[in-house]
């Protein structure tokens, strides 16, 4: 087991037995529920929505090239920049460079998982620069010193009573926990950061082929302050961020703010298409479109799981998935955790390191089930659990295990005396108080749980005797 794996059980046996973190997720969680049930009824037929946007990223995705190209086109015949990288280190350096290029002392970012992705914030620092956090939950994680808990939801694990010690600590003038009042305070501490900053990053929630433009989604109004009064502006934003026309997104949107947040619609919905024109009163003077690849275009190549490309990011996946509601988003130790990124993330950074993920699932496929482009991601799961199989040695004792589980499966007689062995084992292990020790075969079980009762006959008996049968 690699030492990554490792890390993720130790941090998720911690965070599965913190009763205070669940009860927070839980409660997070019940809230998101309710708002999405209330929402989704505005929606004459929630299940042909998400066809039709599955269809746009479909036709997004195979005609990538395509579009991308059409995008260029039009952000570059408006004055823009844009910039291929093909991996996180040249998308960077690319920025670091521009900032050092045009003398940017402060930088305000809005939130951004791609930034994440390309570890931006840390290499702008070490160059010198200040970086301002603007959304609130990325701002207190910033605060904290530790990345986003959830794709949507950065904060999602802190109570406001620790927010408001947090902001007591680092930022003074905090009276109580009320979030009216503790937003102010965030406000008023990033207020001067929006007017020095000379330049402002953001992500791209959608690149609009047909118009050159990024679309932005932000509950906030910091993505609007950060794009436009700083005098350079820098998108940052993945291949498949890319649709075809802007019509599409009168259902993205939509559909994306019901599955992030059960809203109807987000609060602003940006279109920036370039710097600021001659006739126009405010916005940047440069613009400057970073297009990663950091490994979309293999997964691109491989028809099986394309679709994963289709994700518009909603981490409603995250809150579906109960692996994630119990060992937290921290426990990942990636960009992006729960469903989405354990299919994204082996395929993105490839190696060892990010093996095990596949594995944290329960399969129960309630990712899939809300999924708002119908990515199959259970499957997906299982498709890397069997790349991983295939390509690494597994241990001798597991490929004995299966061989011996294989010999007794080929056989009714054969499988009836090893399930009969095994009870009477079992029994007498639980009967002798030796739950959870060496000889235990299911003590992570026993080791926080109480032991099963082993049933006095198997299912098989049990059948045979109601119905006469074997
Ligand atoms: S995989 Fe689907 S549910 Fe998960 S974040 Fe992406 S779009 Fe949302």
């Amino acid at each position: 087991m690699s030492t990554a794996a490792q890390e993720f059980l130790r941090a998720a046996a911690i965070r599965s037995a913190d009763l205070r973190h669940r009860r927070t997720i839980r409660q997070a969680i019940d809230h998101y529920d309710r708002a999405i049930e209330r929402t989704r009824s505005r929606f004459d037929d929630w299940e042909a929505a998400r066809l039709r946007c599955r269809e746009i990223k479909r036709e997004a995705v195979n005609h990538l090239d395509r579009y991308l190209l059409e995008f260029e086109g039009h952000v570059r015949a408006r004055g823009g920049h844009v910039f291929w990288a093909e991996t996180s280190a040249e998308a960077r350096q690319y920025i670091a460079d521009l900032a050092a290029r045009r003398r940017v002392l402060t930088v305000v970012k809005s939130k951004s998982m791609v930034t994440e992705e390309i570890g931006l914030r840390p290499a702008l620092e070490r160059g010198g620069v200040r970086v301002f956090e603007t959304d609130l939950g990325e701002f207190i994680v910033q605060l904290r010193n530790e990345p986003p808990y959830h794709i949507m939801t950065p904060a999602m694990h802190l109570t406001r009573t620790e927010i408001a010690d947090l902001f007591r600590e680092k930022l003074g003038g905090v009276a109580s926990d009320d979030p009216q009042e503790l937003t102010a305070v965030a406000r008023g501490a990033l207020r001067g950061a929006f007017f020095t900053a000379e330049m402002g990053v953001s992500g791209a929630n959608f690149l609009v082929a047909d118009t050159g433009m990024i679309a932005l989604t932000t509950n906030e109004g910091n993505g609007r302050l950060g794009t436009s009064l700083p005098r350079i502006h820098v998108a940052v934003a993945g291949i498949e961020k890319v649709i075809p026309r802007i019509e599409d997104l009168a259902m993205l949107w939509p559909v994306l703010a019901l599955s992030a947040s059960g809203q109807p619609l987000a609060c602003y919905n940006t279109l920036i298409g370039g710097p600021r024109g001659p006739d126009e009163p405010d916005g940047p003077e440069e613009f400057h479109v970073v297009l990663l690849d950091n490994g979309r275009s293999e997964l691109l190549a491989d028809v099986e799981q394309r679709e994963v490309l289709h994700c518009i990011r909603c981490g409603a996946c995250l809150n579906a998935c109960p692996v994630f509601r119990t060992v937290g988003g921290h426990a990942y130790a990636t960009t992006y955790p729960g469903p989405v990124g354990s299919v994204l993330t082996p395929n993105l950074r490839g190696g060892e390191r990010f093996q095990h993920l596949p594995f944290a699932s329960s399969l129960c496929g309630a990712c899939t089930d809300v999924c708002p482009v119908k990515i199959d991601l259970h499957h997906h799961l299982l498709h890397n659990r069997r790349n991983i199989v295939r390509s690494a040695k597994r241990p001798t004792s597991e490929r004995i295990g299966f061989k011996l589980w294989r010999w007794a499966m080929m056989s009714p007689e054969r499988f009836a005396f090893l399930s009969l062995l095994g009870r009477l084992a079992l029994r007498a292990i639980y009967r002798l108080g030796l739950e959870g020790s060496m000889l235990d075969p299911m003590r992570s079980w026993t080791k926080v749980h109480a032991p099963p009762r082993i049933p006095e006959k198997s299912f098989r008996t049990l059948w045979g005797e109601k119905h006469g049968a074997k």
